[in-house]
């Protein structure tokens, strides 16, 4: 059987190892140019490929094309695959087939690096388990070389739109909010049928571990169309089964053994990681994780680079890097987290952004902006007359200086853009690094 693989990165080579070892007659292509250590990869293994084109006729003759996430759907030779009646399947589609390990699957618009990298360092201690997914190494090639008996799965919509039997055991929904919507036809409802796909297959047996104060989550949740047993996490309501607060303390419940964490134990900071935990430690004590072993790996964890990152105290003002903040719920927990006077540094690409959540942060914990983009006019037009101190630059070295000369001792200086990254930065972590950078060398 032929299988055609869209795109040449870490998810369509490691694809293209498992299906060649599973029999396939495999065809990578690439409309941009492929990695080098990806070529030697592929030639090595004897795996046909091209790049900076897609030839349609090699494309269309295939039984199954598995399309890396970032391709659109309204791309032309997408709509010709589907015309012709061609499957389009994912990588975790494609690679899921191949394993019987228990999958621990967490999707959500903020969160999901956090919740899947937190929930990894709490399996990891008592399971054989890999971290793969938006994360890392390709599961498909995991799959192949490790082999792994448990998988943390990190996934984004775009991985779930070509999907069709995949069936996490564990699935966790961290929250939505509107993103992506350009690929979506611009209808929310698109985005989050696409998200709540993660739990279309499983059964009784399987889980869903949810926010239950979301309520574009619990609207949905009314449908009562799932069928995996609910396990609700919440800041807010008592959860029977579940995880809620009580007395500044985490109460995780299932089949009533209660693990119980007090939050200022947490590693890390703020509501937003209070709710990532409760969901990693849901899946911790479904897996039967001793509770010694969550509770100490709730403590140790050392967070995620670019979220929420301390990088360095100087002269008792503390920077932080919130470069992955690229929306503005993200960056609404940035705030939220701020416990002293902040110099907040934001912008970018703006994707359509409705700031008004922000406003009561803003009026209460920011002493300054700076802005930092190409286009700043929104930023400066809607938080002008908030702040006494704003100010716009291009430039993240200088947004660094200013920001140093403002800051007095016990403030904070944060980088939480609430935008995208491409109008200055190749990604957001180059903007995170050269935020690093910048502070270093204060
Ligand atoms: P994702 O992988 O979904 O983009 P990340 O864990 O990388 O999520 O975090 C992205 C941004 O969202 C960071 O700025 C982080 O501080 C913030 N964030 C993390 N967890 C949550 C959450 N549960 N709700 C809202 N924002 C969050």
């Amino acid at each position: 059987k032929r299988l055609a693989i869209l795109g040449g990165g870490e998810s369509g080579v490691g694809t293209a190892l498992l299906g060649k070892a599973k029999g396939y007659d495999v065809f990578v292509s690439d409309k941009g140019e492929i990695k080098k250590e990806y070529k030697d990869v592929l030639r090595h293994n004897e795996i046909t490929w091209e790049d900076k084109q897609h030839t349609a006729s090699k494309i269309l003759n295939a039984d199954i094309v598995m399309k890396s996430p970032g391709i659109p759907d309204k791309v032309p030779l997408v709509k010709q695959i589907r015309k012709a009646g061609i499957p389009i399947v994912s990588e975790i589609e494609f690679a899921s087939k191949y394993t019987d390990a228990t999958l621990v699957a967490i999707t959500g618009s903020n969160g999901k690096t956090t919740t899947a990298s937190l929930a990894y360092h709490l399996l990891k201690q008592d399971l054989d388990i890999g971290l793969a997914g938006n994360i890392g190494d390709s599961f498909a090639k995991q799959i192949l070389e490790e082999d792994y008996k448990n998988y943390v799965l990190e996934i984004s919509s775009f991985q779930l739109d070509d999907i069709k039997d995949f069936r996490p055991k564990i699935a966790i929904l961290t929250n939505i909010t509107p993103d992506h919507l350009d690929r979506y036809d611009y209808k929310f409802e698109n985005y989050i049928a696409s998200k709540f796909r993660i739990v279309e297959n499983q059964t009784e047996d399987d889980f869903f571990i949810y926010d239950a104060d979301d309520p574009v989550i619990e609207n949905r949740m009314k449908a009562n169309t799932i069928k995996s047993q609910k396990l609700p996490f919440s800041l807010t309501k008592i959860i029977e089964n579940g995880a809620y607060i009580k007395d500044e303390e985490i109460i995780i419940t299932i089949d009533n053994n209660q693990i119980i964490m007090p939050i200022k134990k947490l590693a890390l900071d703020g509501k937003h990681n209070v709710k990532n935990a409760m969901a990693a430690s849901t899946a911790a004590h479904l897996l039967k994780i001793r509770k010694q072993t969550i509770r100490e790996s709730l403590e140790n964890f050392q967070g995620v680079e670019h979220r929420l990152e301390n990088v360095l105290r100087i002269n008792k003002v503390q920077y932080i890097n919130d470069s992955k903040a690229t929306n503005v719920n993200a960056t609404y927990f940035a705030l939220e987290s701020m416990q002293a006077p902040t110099v907040w540094i934001v912008g970018g690409e703006d994707k359509g952004n409705d700031y008004r959540e922000l406003f009561p942060f803003v009026n209460e914990k920011v002493k300054a902006i700076i802005c930092l983009g190409v286009d700043n006019a929104k930023l400066m037009e809607t938080f002008g007359s908030m702040v006494d101190v704003i100010i716009e630059t291009q430039f993240m070295s200088e947004a660094v200086k200013i920001a140093y000369k403002i800051a007095s001792a016990g403030d904070n200086v944060l980088l939480s853009p609430a935008c995208a990254s491409f109008d200055l930065f190749e990604n957001y972590e180059d903007r995170g690094r050269q935020f690093k950078d910048s502070v270093r060398k204060l």
